[in-house]
């Protein structure tokens, strides 16, 4: 299969020709939250940025197994292999299961991705349920030397590691710059060095999420899931693995590391990561006290939010940057993105409106190869954006009476919006949701049954399904071509 996508390679720190391995098959794999807490911004560009990248992929032709997994167990406190699990530190805080926890944020996180219409991973699988996985995986590593058990639990070997391979290509670290910048931590007199990372952890008394392993009661390593659950559906090698800059290391690196030790070669062919986002210029924290979650967003319930905003107002926003780049929310550049998708939108409306002519008087051509360029340069969805906005202005020429369009050039522009606006970028408007649309059609069918009826003189139908609708709140109006109906 041919295509001219290039996308940019963290590892290479260059845009590259992508070369799916097995055409068309494609194996995608994206870092998913920690689900402890409520879905922020944080989460929503990892997902969206893939979820663009799916979309496109998807059009282009592959068959796309996309992996999104969500991590229920080994996230600790201070993201190193020290602390309470974050998780199980919720569930004592409230008394509840763990998985209970994990239930509940999990559909929450659901919820919102369904609002900003990401769409749902091929597979999405927990932690928690990839153990087995895991400690499997944990011992290739041990069997090729590159770990030890110390106290029940095991660590990877990084310094002889990195004799034999390079710890650090990814982020660009480098190990004696890393020897004297990790910080001493509570308890690594069980570690050989302070930059060995856990890949099974003993679990202490008060632990309460451990499971049996040939080491000890205990749990996997944070950076273990993704090496496990990534080749159990993907292969020992797969085409991408997406996530935030921000888990390039350790996270990535470390994923990298437990690759090559335990299967002797890297595992992925293209790493794409996501910039990050901050608020009014500064990182988001709850310490900062500018940690706004998605639901706040949607209900404008957060102090620092001069309104509410909706889902789609949130997705354009990011898709108005490229993901490369960083992204600064405030009210003021969301107001703007609100403006800018409601412009776009009207004139998406509009184009559905107007009659073709018997001739263009206006030069609407080369739109599709135009978004295809840009969509093949790295994803550049803000280019794609300048583009419809450029065919903004001649549909509102053509809507406005000042020019006209042949039937052919409007329904490639027509097909063109329908494929970046709404396939591709994932944009709705509430009138356009599947679910929206479905409604109308039966609304539009329940009305022409009763048009049929009162043709053919059968009013007790037509009375009734008129009746019901305006019971429910419908307004029905009869004229001379059909009918128009409103809530
Ligand atoms: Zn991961």
């Amino acid at each position: 299969m041919e295509n001219s996508l290039f996308i940019y390679n963290t590892l290479t720190h260059r845009k590259e020709l992508f070369k799916p391995l097995h055409a068309p098959h494609v194996g995608l794999y994206v870092c998913g939250p920690t689900v402890y807490g409520d879905g922020h911004l944080g989460h929503a560009r990892p997902a969206i940025t893939f979820d663009v990248l799916y979309r496109y992929l998807t059009h282009l032709g592959y068959k796309v197994r996309y992996v999104r997994n969500i991590t229920d167990v080994g996230h600790l406190e201070h993201d190193a292999d020290e602390g309470e699990d974050k998780i199980a530190k919720k569930a004592r805080l409230e008394k509840l299961e763990p998985m209970e926890v994990v239930q509940h944020y999990t559909l929450r996180y659901h919820k919102a991705m369904e609002r900003l219409n990401v769409l749902p991973p091929s597979i999405e699988p927990h932690a928690s349920g990839h153990i087995i996985e895991q400690i499997a995986f944990v011992q290739k590593i041990l069997d090729a030397g590159y770990a030890y058990v110390s106290e029940g639990s095991v660590y990877f070997d990084v310094e002889k590691y990195n004799r034999d391979h390079h710890y650090g290509k990814l982020s660009g670290r480098n190990i004696d710059e890393l020897l004297e910048t990790t910080r001493e931590l509570d308890g690594q007199t069980e570690k050989r060095r302070s930059i060995d990372f856990a890949l099974w952890k003993k679990a202490a008394p008060e632990h309460i999420m451990h499971w049996p392993s040939p080491w000890s009661e205990g749990f996997p390593g944070w950076h273990m899931e993704c090496s496990a659950m990534g080749t159990k559906y993907l292969g020992e090698e797969f085409d991408i693995h997406g996530g935030g800059m921000d888990l390039m290391f350790p996270h990535h690196e470390c994923e990298i590391a437990q690759s090559v030790a335990a299967l002797g070669h890297e595992t992925v062919h293209y790493w794409m990561h996501n910039n990050m986002i901050t608020i009014n210029g500064q990182k988001m924290g709850k310490s900062l006290g500018n940690f706004i979650t998605l639901d706040e967003f949607f209900s404008g319930s957060h102090p620092l939010l001069t309104q509410a905003y909706a889902p789609m107002t949130i997705r354009f926003f990011i898709l108005q940057a490229h993901y490369r780049s960083t992204v600064d929310f405030s009210n003021e550049a969301l107001q703007a993105s609100e403006k800018g998708l409601a412009r776009l939108m009207e004139a998406y409306e509009r184009l559905q409106k107007i009659v073709p002519a018997a001739q263009s008087t206006i030069d609407v051509s080369g739109l599709r190869d135009r978004c295809e360029e840009a969509m093949c340069d790295d994803l550049n969805t803000p280019i794609v954006i300048s583009h419809l906005f450029d065919a903004c202005k001649a549909i509102n020429t053509i809507a406005d009476g000042k020019a006209t369009i042949a039937a052919a050039d409007l329904e490639e522009l027509k097909a063109t919006f329908k494929l970046f606006v709404e396939d591709i970028l994932g944009l709705q408007t509430a009138d356009n949701s599947a679910d929206n649309t479905a409604y109308k059609k039966a609304v539009d069918l329940l009305l022409e049954i009763r048009r049929q009826a009162k043709q053919n003189k059968d009013w007790a139908t037509s009375d009734k399904i008129r009746n019901e609708l305006t019971a429910i709140g419908f307004t029905i109006k009869d004229t001379k071509d059909g009918f128009e109906w409103s809530i």
